[in-house]
């Protein structure tokens, strides 16, 4: 399956829609999910046009992929979420329902998660 370019966080990228970045890096950027599902609730995505996990996993360099996972890691310092906890998720496909198809990690915190 070809990349979406009109996907809605490809837009985002583009700046033709507008989100307030949280945390940035050279290959990522982080925002606040619009629809949130805890009190703290980001979305990290990686600036090259990556579908799912795996697509990133299997195309982009080790600067992208390392820049990725420490972006997060940021992050989970910036909200001091390293004693409280947090939960980092990422839907890649048709059986996990994934909506956007431009790879995004979830991170939720704020409040006790409860059971996947
Ligand atoms: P997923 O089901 O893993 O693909 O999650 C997609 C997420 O993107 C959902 O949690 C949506 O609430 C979120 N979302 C959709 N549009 C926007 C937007 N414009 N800005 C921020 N988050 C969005």
């Amino acid at each position: 399956m070809p990349y979406d370019n009109n996907n809605i966080f490809a837009k985002i990228l583009e700046k033709s829609l507008f989100t307030e970045i949280i945390q940035e890096n050279e290959f990522t950027i982080a925002f606040k999910d619009i629809a949130p599902q805890a009190p703290i609730h980001i979305l990290i995505i990686p600036k090259g046009k990556y579908i799912k996990y795996d697509d990133f996993l299997d195309k982009a360099s080790q600067k992208e992929v390392y820049s990725f996972f420490m972006l997060i890691n940021q992050l989970v310092k910036d909200y001091n979420l390293e004693d409280s906890g947090y939960r980092l998720i990422t839907n890649a496909g048709k059986n996990a329902n994934q909506e956007v198809p431009h790879l995004h990690f979830h991170l939720l915190a704020g409040q006790n998660l409860g059971k996947m």
